[in-house]
Parts: structure tokens; sequence; C-alpha cells
């Protein structure tokens, strides 16, 4: 019996039906990969980037019926360029097209041709970043430019940090370590170890009324809840207001409640303002509060001379939150959260046996997972490296400046509109105005119409938003191919479906 087993298992050993399913030397598996991957690339070009308008306009029924019908797991092997072609006709094609130029609504940015290539490289390598024995090279290059990154953000040595899939991530990690280390130097309490201390209730999390939802979220899975987030005022400019912020310490104070971090935003999602980080910094000083920087918008600044000014004082934030499928154009998923202190990584820092034993720290063998919420995690590192070197310092900056230098141009065009309304003169590259038909109780509607029409004809893909009730509509101008000519063929649709809107209330 277990002669014939072994026989049998000797056999597969030498099968060679897998070749086409998987990359190795094989001729015939290098011949696989390489038409797969060029009838990949082709459908790329033909069913998007050769898109005339940001959106096909499909409706939710025309999707699912286009998609529907098709065998998810069929009996039988299919032909690769048959799927590609099915699903390049019913999903490929009414994608969003976020390299197009009035493809504007969002914080999601036309991915660089240099970081497609990366991908390749990234997905074909699978490399996973938890341990050493996973991503040898790999570890290397992502804590080489972790630590290029902290340089930058003016770290000094002591500084460290890891990739993260965004900013919804590093957020989460920032308000973790904040609750800790708090637990631990106030209370000698390790939260890892011991759960929540009984105090725990008690503690509060400062941010702007503008900051970014996921700082909520984030204090709701750390077991403090939400309501442990106060949102403190922010000036006409939607900054954070240093006076707002010790007003509200003293008042925490006053009920006996205890404030361990202050979070500031450098880029809301929404304006793109900047709270004042030097201000804010001697106030977490002062207090002993953790300072957590959300710059997942605003960090990209530090690839530009012009404006790398407005991040003074970031080097003195705990953390730093900043993410690169934004304005470092790079493809979902790219952020990165860097730590001031590395020694504050020991706060989360488990082992597993199975993954990074002691005995490789004892040798000095990194295993990142210990810096991470994640296990298996992807070489994203790999796809900022390449596009940094790609373009080099100086046109990297130059791309991020014309976005913002556009939405400067385009917030002019709107003050001089009488039928378009501005809400704040932006900071970054994100514009947020409305039309107005002339009677106010109707433009709520009218607003958030024209945005539906524009995405139903897919001739633009623009965002809403909400400031004190009202509805506005919101560009957000990251693509740096986006042109003044696009803004006025945007704005003249917006004025005319604006206006017919108004005439369908009127019969
Ligand atoms: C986008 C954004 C986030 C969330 O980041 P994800 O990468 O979407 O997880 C957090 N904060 C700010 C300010 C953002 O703009």
């Amino acid at each position: 019996m277990l002669e014939v087993e072994q026989k049998g298992a000797i056999a597969a050993l030498e099968d060679r039906r897998w070749d086409t399913c998987f990359l190795t030397d094989a001729e015939a598996s290098i011949g696989a990969y390489r038409q797969a991957i060029a009838e990949a690339a082709e459908g790329v070009i033909r069913q998007f980037a050769s898109q005339k308008q940001p959106y096909s306009g499909a409706t939710p029924i025309e999707l699912v019926a286009g998609l529907t019908g098709t065998e998810i797991c069929p009996q039988n092997p299919q032909l690769l360029g048959d799927i590609l072609k099915n699903v390049g006709e019913n999903a490929i094609a009414h994608s969003v097209v976020v390299t197009h130029p009035r493809c504007i609504a969002h914080l999601h940015c036309p991915p660089l041709i240099p970081a497609l290539a990366a991908e390749v490289l990234i997905s074909a390598t699978n490399q996973s970043m938890d341990s050493w024995d996973q991503s040898p090279a790999a570890t290397v290059l992502e804590q080489q430019l972790i630590h290029w990154l902290c340089g930058e953000f003016g770290y000094d040595a002591a500084g460290d940090g890891i990739f993260t899939s965004g900013g919804t991530q590093s957020n989460l990690m920032g308000m973790l370590l904040a609750r800790d280390r708090h637990a631990k130097q106030e209370l000698n309490w390790s939260i890892q170890q011991q759960g929540l201390p009984p105090q725990a209730h008690q503690w509060r999390i400062l941010c702007s009324d503008v900051a970014h939802f996921t700082i909520r979220q984030s204090c709701a899975l750390l077991g403090l809840g939400e309501k442990a987030v106060i949102p403190v005022e922010t000036d006409e400019n939607y900054r954070l207001s240093p006076d707002a912020v010790r007003l509200k310490l003293a008042e925490l104070q006053e009920q006996g409640l205890t404030a361990i971090a202050i979070v500031a935003t450098v880029g809301t999602t929404d304006f793109g303002s900047i709270d004042p980080l030097v201000p804010l910094k001697e106030i977490a000083q002062e207090n002993g509060l953790w300072l957590h920087v959300d710059a997942a918008y605003g960090g990209a600044l530090v690839m530009s001379d012009r404006y790398r000014p407005q991040l003074a004082g970031i080097e003195c934030a705990d953390s730093i939150t900043v993410d690169f499928h934004k304005l470092f154009y790079q493809p979902i998923s790219c952020g990165a959260f860097l730590l001031k202190d590395q020694s504050n990584f020991d706060l989360m820092k488990l082992h597993a046996d199975y993954l990074n034993p002691e005995t490789n720290e004892a040798e000095g063998i990194p295993d990142l997972v210990t810096k991470s919420i994640q296990t298996t995690r992807r070489f994203d590192a790999l796809k900022l490296w390449i596009s940094l070197q790609t373009l080099g310092r100086e046109k990297f900056g130059e791309m991020i400046e014309s976005t913002i230098d556009l939405a400067a141009a385009v917030a002019q065009m709107i003050r001089a509109d009488s039928q378009l309304e501005l809400a704040t003169i932006p900071t970054l590259n994100a514009v947020v105005f409305r039309y107005s038909s002339g009677n106010s109780k109707q433009d709520n509607w009218i607003n958030s119409q024209i945005r539906l029409t524009l995405l139903q004809h897919g001739e633009v893909v623009l965002a809403q938003t909400c400031i004190a009730g009202n509805t506005y509509l919101k560009f957000t101008l990251l693509n740096p191919r986006t042109t003044l000519a696009d803004i006025r063929i945007i704005f003249d649709r917006v004025k005319q479906v604006g206006k017919q809107l108004s005439l369908s209330l009127q019969k």
C-alpha cells in the first residue's frame, strides 16, 4: 500500500500540468505569463484608458444585467483571453476613469505609470512583509524608504514607521499607541496585557470638527467610544483654533476628564485645511499629550519646496499618517504610519513562534510584523520607491504644485461668477462651491441633482458635501492633467443643468 502511494506522489512531482497556472522557469509557464500580462495590459488600454468620458453612465440595473449570466465557477477551464474580454466589456469599461481630467470627486488619484509597472513586480514576487523569511530584500527596501520618509518629515534617528493599507489603518495605529502609552506612563498599566483600565472611560481625544471620521471610528474600535473624541471648533478657514483647544482642555479638567491626545489634520478631506501645527505641538507638550498628525492628504507637501514650509512643526508629532494613494499618485493601497520614537512600537509588539521567534530578534533579523497590525502584508513600498526615482523630486513637486495652482485659479473663476458660490479659499486642491439658483430654499436639492445628473450622463464625476446643513459640490483636483478648459466645460454644464432643474421646479 505504502509503496503504491509513494509512487503516486512521485508521479505528481513530475507532473507538468500546472506549468501554465504558475510562473516558473519552464518555457510553457513563461509563455503563459507573458501572454496573460500582455492581454491584461491591452484590455486596460482598450476598455479603460481610451474612454472619452469619466464614466460610461451605466445604471446599477444595467451593470447587474451585464454581469449576470456569467457562470462564476464553471466546471471546465475557459480561455483567459475570453474572460478578459467579457470582464473588459462588462466591468472594466464601466469603471470610473480615475485618469480622466473630469473625474475629480474624491481623494482618488490617477496612478503613475512607473507604479503600475511596480505592481507587476509586487504581485508576481508576492513577498509578504510580516516576516523576514517571507520578504528579505523587500523588508530592507521598505525600511530604507521609511527612514527616508522619517527624514523628510523631520524625524531624527529615533524615528521609525511601517507601510499600511492607508489612512484608516495609520490613524488607528496612532490612536492605539496614544492610548497605550498614556496607560503605561500614567498608570503603569499594559492595555495589551490587561485590557482597558477602569479610568479609560474618562479619556478624551481632541481634534477639529472637520477631522476625518476615522478618528472617531478608531476610538470606537479601541474601546474608548466615539464620545471620547471631542470635536473642537475651527476658524473661518476650517483650521483648528489653538485658543479653542486650550478652552476645551480647561473644560475637560473641570469635568474630571483626562485628555490623552490631540489630533491635528494636515489637509482636511473637504477643504484641504491645515491645522496650525506649531501652537498645537506647544499645547501637546505643555499638557503631556500625544500629538498625532493626520497628514493623509497634505503630507505630500514634503515633495514641494514651495509648500513644504506649511508642514513646519510636524517633526514634533508623536505619530504621522501619510497616504500615498492620494497626492503621491500610487495605486491603491499604499500608506504609512510614522512614529517619532520607535520604542513606542514595543507597546504593540507580539511574538508568534512560527513567524517572528524571539531568536530572530536576538540575531538582529527584522520581522516587520512587530510594527504592524496586519500580518500578511503587501510589498507596497516598492511602487513608491520606483515612482520617486522615475520622476525625481523636482517633477514630483511640480506635479503637486500645478494642482494647487489650478485650484486657486478655479476658486477665482467661482468668485467671479454670480451663479456660483465659493465655500472657502482652497488650501490644497479641494474646491467646495455650490450653484446658486437665486432661490436658496431649493439650492440643496438642485446641487445634489446636478451631481447625480452629471454622473448619470457620465460627463463629470464630482463630489458633494454638507456645510451647516447646506449641500455643496466639491472638486478634488488631484489630476495634474486637468486644465482650466476642463473646468470651464464643467461649470457650463453645472449652470445649464442647474438652470433646467430650477425651471422644472417652477412648473
Ligand atoms: C483619506 C483620508 C483618511 C483615510 O485614509 P484611507 O487611505 O482612505 O484609509 C484619513 N484621514 C484623512 C485626512 C484622509 O484624507
